[in-house]
């Protein structure tokens, strides 16, 4: 029986005394924090309140830090035992369980994401991407990639502010279980959480040079990539910056992984369950305000069932509860940049002017910070340009179908291949789509699912190689193909 009465919830607000956020950071190098010259603000994006000061790494701090991270490789990484590694590693798991808290609020602050995605997924997810390769560090001979593999040297690792900490746990843990040695460099609106993870090298007394952490902004970032001292180049990013990386490491003998952008399929079939599915949907494409390379951007609906899941997708929406992200009833948060939001609200605007149909649940928006309405738009095609391009926020574009092949041929028609969702209760047909889906990952019934012994990576424009699981170590070592 449905009612009109609704719960007020009362403010659950988590506390943010846990942290200590120093007003000026350095860089992370060679085991110690040094001084940076240039710094730029790092802001709370939900409040555009200014945290901390960060360092902006130049071509002599870079160089120290290629430096620092080749004489830990030859000197103690690259000779240790991968027993002794995966000491280290499970170290730096544990701590990072211990210091969950501290992690999530300070995500959560620097991010904009609520305090309920980074303390129930980011957080728990790195630590156990630590955990999972922690086990593989005196394994690397059985996992099936040659008798004696060997790590690559210097890896140069360079994420975006998405997941912070989670991209770092990605790109770091399977690195050091193979032996390698590493310059991260965080993005440079999110770099807080590194900069605690440095602090965590420390407590865990990981070797001096082991990690390295710059940080600064795409410059910083370019000249990792184009530094001759690096082995291997590990990107999570956009498409277009995956390309200058491509282009600059063709030359070289750099290895490179490129992890970029997405247009995901959600597909929902006419047998689906659809209460589940309309939870699926909403996940798919709201988890983390929309700013997830996987995100189901692209609802694709069998046509005898388009109404009723729009009717109670709507319902659905109504109750996202946008806001506060430090409150812990908050569903989507704010968006990470005012850039990101100018993206957004342009792209939308593009789908506005193609003729799309634009629905938003009425939100009141708080009126410091940076913020977007959970928005849906209908009667979207395939030639329109909110169908194609990568949003990177809590927009959806619907599209129909009438039938099975027809629903493949309009999810592959994509320059992307990362993810892809299926909904429908035979697993017969779940089967079939998902051999004919040209994506790097493919969920049933359910989305937005990782593990860290998952392998993740796309098709096409969505990126070279994989990471986690068995595949993604590979990444790490010498002469096996990571594809
Ligand atoms: P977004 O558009 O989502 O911000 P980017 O691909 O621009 O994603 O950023 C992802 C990461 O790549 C960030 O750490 C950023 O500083 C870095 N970056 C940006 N431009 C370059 C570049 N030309 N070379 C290397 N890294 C870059």
């Amino acid at each position: 029986m449905e009612t009109d009465m609704t719960f007020e919830y009362a403010p659950a607000p988590e506390s943010r005394a846990i942290v200590t956020i120093k007003p000026k950071y350095g860089h992370f190098i060679g085991g110690k924090f040094v001084p940076g010259s240039k710094h730029f603000p790092t802001i709370n994006p939900a409040t555009e309140e200014v945290l901390s000061q960060i360092a902006l790494a130049g071509k002599a701090d870079v160089d120290a830090a290629v430096k620092a991270a080749r004489k830990a490789y030859t000197s103690t990484w690259s000779k240790m035992s991968g027993k002794e590694r995966g000491k280290y590693l499970y170290r730096i798991a544990r701590i990072m369980q211990e210091r969950a808290r501290e992690f999530a609020v300070l995500e959560t602050l620097d991010n904009g994401k609520p305090i309920r995605e980074s303390r129930d997924t980011d957080i728990p997810l790195a630590a156990a991407h630590f955990f999972y390769h922690a086990g593989w560090a005196d394994k690397l001979e059985y996992a099936g990639l040659g008798t004696s593999p060997k790590p690559l040297g210097v890896a140069g690792q360079i994420i975006p502010w998405n997941f912070p900490l989670l991209m770092l746990a990605w790109k770091v843990a399977p690195a050091l279980a193979a032996g390698n040695t590493v310059v991260l460099k965080p993005a440079e609106s999110t770099p807080l959480t590194a900069l605690l993870f440095a602090e965590v090298c420390q407590q865990a007394e990981l070797p001096a040079g082991v990690v390295n952490i710059v940080t600064g902004d795409g410059s910083t970032g370019a000249l990792i990539v184009n530094h001759p001292g690096i082995d291997k180049i590990a990107f999570t990013g956009s498409t277009e910056v995956g390309k200058i990386i491509a282009r600059a490491v063709a030359p070289t003998k750099k290895s490179v992984t490129l992890e970029l952008g997405g247009k995901a399929a959600n597909i929902v079939f006419d047998d689906a369950p659809i209460d589940e599915t309309v939870e699926g949907i909403v996940n798919g494409i709201f988890f983390n305000q929309g700013h997830v390379c996987c995100a189901g951007s692209r609802l694709l609906l069998q046509e005898s069932v388009a109404e009723e899941v729009l009717h109670k997708l709507k319902n659905r929406m109504e109750k996202i509860r946008v806001g506060d992200p430090m409150d812990k009833n908050t569903d989507v948060g704010a968006i990470n940049s005012k850039e990101q939001l100018a993206k957004i609200i342009e792209l939308s605007a593009v789908g506005d002017a193609e003729g799309a149909e634009r629905w938003s649940p009425a939100c009141e928006l708080p009126s410091k910070g940076f913020w977007f309405a959970p928005t849906i738009f209908t009667g979207v095609t395939q030639a329109h340009r909110i169908a194609r391009e990568e949003i990177f926020g809590p927009v959806l574009s619907v599209l129909t179908f009438r039938t099975p092949q027809e629903a493949i041929e309009k999810a592959n028609n994509t320059p992307f291949g990362l993810s892809a969702g299926i909904w429908s209760e035979k697993g017969s047909r779940t089967l079939w789509a998902s051999q004919q889906l040209r994506a790097g990952v493919i969920w049933a019934n359910t989305f937005n699912k990782f593990d860290p012994t998952s392998p993740f990576g796309g098709y096409k424009e969505s990126g070279w190689g994989r990471e986690g699981g068995r595949h993604g170590l590979a990444a790490y070592l010498k002469g096996v193909s990571h594809e």
